[in-house]
């Protein structure tokens, strides 16, 4: 199964939405402010694509005050991340995948500059800053893209940083960035290895007409689920199956899921 970062964290916050969203094939009602949102972070994905490309970016700015306003204020903010460097190798929307067992894993950095001895990922949002920065440490996003670039050998884990900049239209960009050490790899791999060995069973038991696991009953995760009314009064094969409190995380949901072919863009809840 193809897997990205979103779908992992759904899958982490609840695996009876996850079924729902990616077996069932139903779909998730989206809000005209919610459509704006990915429609504003697009425009600004595709604008700093350009950029990178070289190619003319006067046409997107040109009738897009916000657009404008943003390019502008992360010009002027993130000038290392804007001058090349001789010698390095940097690349938009640079896809990886990675199997792990039957499944593959797919990352797709929004700027990937490798140097001899150091390998950035940055990743670029447009909403606030969040105020809790370990929530976006315990994100998929953080961890798998992570992991992903260790994985594959070419650098060490001690080489490779994550760099978050959150841009907005109020206020100077903002960036978080994230290190990575052997210890937190091997602490990543032992969790993925959990929850795809999880999946793995799930999907098996699917097959014979079981369903996922919901969160326990009361949980707030609930609360923000688009599916609460296919969830109340069900009580089909399996879904009096709960998962521990401490598998229901996080609050903090990723925007940008499999772009290319599914993916969106991250919101925080
Ligand atoms: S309503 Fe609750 S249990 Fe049902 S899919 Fe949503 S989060 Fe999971």
């Amino acid at each position: 199964m193809r897997l990205s970062q979103g779908q992992l964290n759904l899958l982490e916050r609840c695996p009876r939405q996850f079924q729902y969203t990616y077996l069932d094939g139903f779909g998730s009602p989206t809000s005209l402010e919610q459509q704006e949102r990915l429609s504003s972070g697009s425009r600004f994905h595709l604008l700093m694509q350009q950029r990178e490309l070289g190619l003319p970016i006067d046409a997107l700015v040109k009738e897009d005050a916000q657009l404008q306003g943003w390019m502008n204020a992360f010009a002027g903010a993130a000038t290392e991340i804007l001058s090349p460097v001789d010698g390095e190798f940097r690349e938009s929307e640079h896809c990886r995948t990675l199997q792990v067992e039957d499944h593959l894993l797919t990352v797709i950095y929004d700027l990937f500059i490798a140097r001899s001895d150091t390998c950035q990922i940055l990743d670029w949002k447009t909403y606030p800053k969040p105020q809790d920065r370990r929530k976006l440490a315990q994100n998929w996003q953080t961890l798998l893209y992570l992991y992903v670039l260790a994985e594959q050998g070419e650098y060490l884990p001690e080489q490779i940083s994550m760099t978050y900049w959150f841009v907005q239209s109020d206020d100077k960009p903002q960036s978080l960035t994230f290190t990575y050490s052997n210890i937190q790899h091997q602490q990543i791999e032992k969790k993925l290895n959990s929850l795809l060995v999880q999946l793995t069973n799930w999907l098996k038991l699917y097959e014979i007409g079981e369903q996922f696991p919901q969160v326990v009953e009361g949980s707030k995760t609930c609360n923000y689920c688009q599916f609460i009314s296919r969830c109340e009064g069900r009580s089909t094969k399996g879904s009096d199956r709960h998962l521990e409190p401490d598998l229901v995380e996080p609050e903090y949901s990723t925007n940008k899921l499999l772009n290319l072919a599914t993916i969106q863009e991250v919101t925080i809840q």
